[in-house]
């Protein structure tokens, strides 16, 4: 079952909020990067800060990314289909998570296996 025009509205204003969102984001540590830059004199401070800055700014990126696949899923039609297994998304979980892209089931075997595969990291400490 297809997304209706109301659905689709619904989730493209979300896609469209999150975006402003996320662009904030990336603006302010475009400016903090820029603080970072300047303040060059201190390595260790200038180091700690550029990480934290950078490791937030990857991961502000990935979600623009995520986003930008979304908006393309939704302008092809394919916005409620899963993109592991065909599956259909259910509206509500588009709307709470606007740049999903699997099914609850999908998404629910990706996280056991990145817990797993944290765990194992973890356990070898
Ligand atoms: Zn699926």
């Amino acid at each position: 079952m297809a997304l209706s025009t109301e659905q689709k509205d619904k989730l493209q204003l979300a896609q469209d909020a999150l975006g402003l969102k996320i662009r904030n984001e990336l603006q302010k540590h475009r400016l903090q990067q820029a603080q970072v830059d300047s303040a060059a004199g201190d390595d260790a401070v200038a180091d700690e800060l550029s990480h934290d800055a950078v490791s937030q700014y990857l991961h502000e990126h990935g979600e623009w990314q995520a986003l930008l696949r979304a908006k393309a899923r939704l302008a092809e039609n394919v916005a409620d289909i899963c993109i592991e297994c065909g599956a259909e998304i259910p509206f509500a979980r588009l709307e709470a998570e606007p740049t999903a892209e699997r099914c609850i089931a999908c998404q629910e075997a990706l996280e056991a296996e990145q817990h797993r595969l944290h765990q194992h990291q973890h356990s070898s400490m």
